[in-house]
């Protein structure tokens, strides 16, 4: 199959994806993968606007396949969403990024971490022991880990989701709601199913100081969180200009290029260190 470049690591194109057989072979790789642990996780840090210090990180999985290579998730969690493997994953990554937070907190870097989460986990009502079990068994505190919830599908059961929301929101964890403002995400659910914070999607914000629509999208995401009191992100930060519009429209955090790529847990530290001191 012919390779692309994607965020320094190897995706794979559309035409792999296509046959049913390679699909199926994909699909037991992967879940040979998990089981031999070859899912790492990459940390992306975010940045409080105002003030530039790192607030954040957002933990974001890649497959260390065996012959091809680093494989971006755009290559095998729109596989494993389909087959029902992203519950492996999710749990993988999820045990993954809190044992990183209880290291970066040794090191004293309390830093909060956000883990993607598709919203077929929210009609699991067996989702929240799952986090409950993972924070105790890494002992770290709830106040310290993010869920961004990504509506590729419509929720299909409203109500259980806004249960288990309810319960998470108790245990002390974030919600976010990733992509704001495309997909299925809805502003309904706002009202009815209130998250801690809004994550605006990249697509806005990457040519926002060119293409003025765009830059009056993020203006009105930034205005409705803030008017709801809930915390907002702009991801795909990818200029110095980009940055400086958002401290102008009160974004919150950022998180992009122009600040740093995911990076290996390891190199983040490095990057953490360097970040504190200068
Ligand atoms: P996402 O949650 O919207 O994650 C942000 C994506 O934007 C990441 O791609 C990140 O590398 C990329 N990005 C960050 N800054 C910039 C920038 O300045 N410019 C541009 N052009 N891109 C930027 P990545 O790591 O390839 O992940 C793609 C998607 O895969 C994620 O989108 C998320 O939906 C999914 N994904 C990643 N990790 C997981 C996971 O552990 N579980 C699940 N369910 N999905 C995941
Ligand atoms: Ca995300
Ligand atoms: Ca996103
Ligand atoms: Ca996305």
């Amino acid at each position: 199959a012919a390779k692309r470049r994607h965020g320094g690591v190897t995706g794979y194109d559309a035409s792999l994806d296509e046959g049913a057989a390679s699909r199926l072979t994909l699909q037991s790789e992967l879940r040979h993968g998990i089981e031999r642990g070859e899912l790492v996780v990459f940390y992306q840090p975010k940045v409080d606007v105002a003030t530039r210090m790192p607030c954040g990180a957002e933990a974001l999985v890649r497959w260390q396949h065996p012959t091809r290579g680093l494989l971006a998730p755009d290559a095998f969690i729109p596989l494993a969403e389909e087959t029902g493997l992203i519950d492996l994953v999710t749990a993988e990554v999820l045990d993954q990024a809190l044992a990183q937070i209880a290291r970066w907190a040794e090191l004293d870097h309390e830093l909060p971490v956000s883990v993607n989460i598709p919203a077929r986990s929210l009609s699991d009502d067996g989702f929240p022991a799952t986090v409950a079990a993972a924070l105790e068994r890494h002992r770290v505190r709830p106040e310290l880990l993010t869920l961004e919830i990504t509506e590729s599908a419509v929720i299909a059961d409203m109500m259980r989701a806004g249960e288990v929301l309810g319960e998470l929101r108790e245990q002390g964890v974030n919600i976010s709601i990733d992509d704001f403002g495309t997909g299925y995400s809805s502003i309904a659910h706002l009202r009815d199913m209130p998250p801690h914070e809004l994550k605006i999607d990249r697509s806005f914000v990457m040519k926002m100081c060119e293409n003025s629509r765009d830059e009056t999208i993020v203006r009105a995401v930034v205005d409705l969180a803030r008017n709801l009191r809930l915390r907002v992100v702009a991801e795909g930060v990818e200029t110095e200009s980009a940055l400086r519009a958002l401290d102008e429209l009160g974004c919150h955090e950022a998180q992009g290029y122009h600040i740093s790529r995911p990076l290996p847990a390891a190199d983040l530290t490095a990057w953490l260190a360097g970040a504190g001191s200068g």
